[in-house]
């Protein structure tokens, strides 16, 4: 048995633990207000104020309108949305985004690639920044719509959305930007940002799982996604998920008020962390620009270990963590943001994400510095690749990254 309370989470990133005052505030949704939003008897009319008060919340946490604000039911519908949108109301059939995008995006991508569309995966720089001049390079007559996302869920790098709408606008594109990550940790306006159409999804900010939002600049032409009834002012069809839609607007308060403590006191656990990992265990690297990123991500390569064998080792002892590698059926693919930024299959296999938040503490800091050193130097010490092998006294470390390529390369393991 999992003992829950006792559990360290380093893994923001991925989801976040639902604030008490969130829980607080969807309860009468779940219980005694239970009416459908769009009915016109006062039992469900009651529910919609209730809607629409969340969703001046949400319109307020990036300086919307809250009519621009359509609920769906994650993060991924709404990228889903904007580009389905886009492509739709211009007829074009290019797509430009990243090569390091969530899979919302790059899955999308190919989906749209095997029906004949063409998507352009920009490439990134070694510390995960963006060539603009390369997406300016990269529009075409006939592209839709770019959607670059706002911070990087791996490494925390933040791609400048202000001015590649700009380009976007000069060239007569739409733009679209992935802001899941940004909430409560930095501040998103989006009129100054300049996008068409923005995401959110609410289990990244401490409300539930299966709610998110897309932001729709005024005038942009929308081309809704889920056809059916006339909700989301005939945006997105589907009953609201009321008790959800409550906890996102209680969520985006709370969220405005963090962004202090993850700046400060997040970010310094995160620092104080980090700096401990690299000067203190051997053959570490940060993978990511240091200053242009999130407050809160640490990504973090442990040479000669994989990440999984880290993450195991953690698991064991309560804390969790997270890799990008999708660890599936024996094969372990590297994360396809380190890869994109060039490090070597080696090193992106034993990369390991950190993602705090506020309710770290320093004494998790402590405990998973406190773990964490033991558990690399024994992985390593077992690692035949490893200096901190007893037998590799003369270690050449070129040598011992082609040979362990070889020998991932017999197992079929791809880089
Ligand atoms: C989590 C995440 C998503 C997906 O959001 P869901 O609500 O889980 O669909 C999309 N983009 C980024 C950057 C994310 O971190």
């Amino acid at each position: 048995m999992i003992d829950n309370t006792k559990v360290r989470y380093f893994d923001n990133n991925a989801t976040t633990r639902v604030a008490p005052e969130v829980v607080e505030a969807m309860i009468p949704f779940l219980s005694e207000m239970w009416g459908n939003p769009s009915s016109a008897y006062a039992f469900g009319a009651q529910v919609h104020g209730h809607v629409e008060k969340a969703r001046e919340k949400v319109a307020a946490l990036v300086g919307a309108d809250p009519k621009e604000v359509v609920f769906t039911s994650c993060g991924t519908e709404a990228n889903n949305s904007a580009i389905h949108s886009a492509l739709v109301t211009t007829g074009k059939r290019h797509v430009v985004t990243t090569a390091v995008e969530h899979s919302a995006n790059m899955n999308f991508g190919a989906y749209l690639e095997k029906r004949g569309f063409e998507v352009t995966y920009l490439p990134v720089e070694s510390d995960g920044s963006l060539d603009l001049h390369l997406l300016e390079k990269s529009i075409r007559p006939d592209t839709a719509i770019v959607s670059a996302m706002m911070a990087n869920n791996e490494t925390g790098v933040l791609f400048p959305i202000e001015e590649i709408a700009a380009i976007c606008r000069s060239k007569g594109v739409l733009s679209h930007t992935d802001a899941v990550q940004v909430p409560g940790k930095l501040k998103i306006d989006v009129r100054q940002l300049g996008v068409d159409f923005l995401s959110l999804s609410a289990h990244k900010l401490h409300a539930p799982k299966g709610i998110g939002m897309l932001y729709v600049k005024r005038r942009t032409k929308y081309q809704p996604y889920l056809i059916g009834g006339h909700q989301e002012r005939g945006r997105r069809g589907g009953t609201e998920s009321v008790a959800n839609i409550v906890a996102f607007g209680r969520a985006a308060e709370l969220a405005l008020d963090s962004i202090e403590d993850e700046n400060i006191r997040v970010r310094g656990l995160r620092d104080r962390f980090e700096n401990w990992v690299l000067g203190n265990i051997p053959n570490t690297v940060r993978n990511g620009n240091r200053s242009n990123r999130l407050p809160n991500t640490a990504n973090i390569a442990f040479d000669f270990v994989e990440a999984e064998a880290v993450l195991l080792q953690l698991d064991q002892v309560g804390i969790c963590a997270s890799s990008g590698s999708a660890c599936t059926t024996g094969s372990l693919d590297p994360s396809h943001v380190l890869t994109a930024m060039g490090l070597n299959p080696m090193r992106a296999r034993g990369s390991v994400r950190f993602s705090l938040g506020i309710y770290n503490t320093e004494e998790d800091v402590d405990f998973l510095i406190s773990k964490l050193g033991p558990i690399i130097h024994r992985l390593r010490e077992i690692s035949p690749l490893s200096p901190e092998h007893p037998d590799n006294d003369k270690y050449d470390i070129e040598a011992a990254r082609v040979k362990h390529e070889e020998e991932m390369a017999k197992a079929g393991i791809h880089g």
